[in-house]
């Protein structure tokens, strides 16, 4: 666990957390991993930072009735308005057997509009023992209206790669350029848009487009479309934020290396 994360367990132990914090960093394991540190520091039966206790237990497990996990389901990609309205009314009640309710949002970018201006006000002025804690990448695939009412924390962690989907993306763009076959790139979108972090996988699209810009792997295509491939990719990962089709964007994305 990074420096920063040791911090802000310790801050949670000596119960001074702010209400809504902002964890992020280039690792979803270990922004994970923190999240339910704090869950675990903040309901401990011994007031540790997690041990054996049938609290952390439950917590580890997530049997907690008093800490929530709000994900992404099914084949959206994005956590629903239903979802918001849920955890809203949930944030009203007290614990039931914890000292804290915990809501983390796992990842923060998932996020529609629609659910995050259902969120602005629980988040400004949450019940008493009610903490959430927002996951993500970076705080600028957030709205400004959430991200004014956290507390941002740098997490640190390293970058994971995804190394069987970055060899099918540059398996897709060679193919692309020994065949001039744009089917190669709906291929890739289609990859894309089916993992599960969609907007990893779209960074991850741009990575090697910016590696093929480097001339770290030969492709036969204009550097000047790679890049502007690239850049399409970062304009894409900020509309998954607002709900955008991640299949459609990085069909767009990639449309710029035929254009
Ligand atoms: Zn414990």
């Amino acid at each position: 666990m990074s420096a920063a994360a040791e911090l802000l367990l310790e801050t949670a132990r000596r119960g001074e957390l702010h209400h809504a914090i902002l964890c992020h960093g280039p690792s979803a394991a270990a922004l994970r991993e923190v999240s339910v540190g704090i869950a675990k520091t903040l309901n401990c039966l011994n007031r540790t930072a997690g041990d054996d206790c049938t609290a952390c237990q439950r917590i580890e497990r997530r049997m907690h009735p008093d800490i929530h996990f709000i994900e992404v389901t099914g084949e959206r990609k994005m956590i629903s308005v239903d979802q918001i309205r849920e955890i809203v009314a949930a944030a009203t009640l007290r614990p039931y057997e914890g000292r804290n309710k915990v809501f983390i949002i796992d990842p923060a970018n998932a996020l529609s509009v629609g659910g995050s201006n259902s969120l602005l006000k629980t988040l400004e002025e949450p019940a008493s023992d009610t903490t959430f804690i927002l996951l993500t990448r970076s705080p600028d695939l957030l709205l400004p209206t959430i991200r004014s009412r956290c507390q941002m924390i740098f997490v640190g962690g390293e970058v994971e790669t995804n190394d069987a989907l970055a060899a099918s993306i540059v398996a897709g763009l060679t193919r692309f350029s020994d065949e001039r076959d744009t089917a190669a790139l709906l291929g890739i979108a289609s990859v894309i848009a089916s993992q599960e972090e969609v907007s990893d996988a779209v960074a991850l699209l741009g990575k090697v487009l910016c590696d093929a810009v480097a001339g770290r792997f030969p492709l036969s295509i204009e550097q000047a479309k790679l890049l502007a491939a690239a850049d399409a990719t970062t304009a894409a990962i900020r509309w998954l934020g607002v709900n955008a089709d991640a299949r459609m964007l990085v069909e767009q994305a990639l449309a710029e290396l035929v254009t």
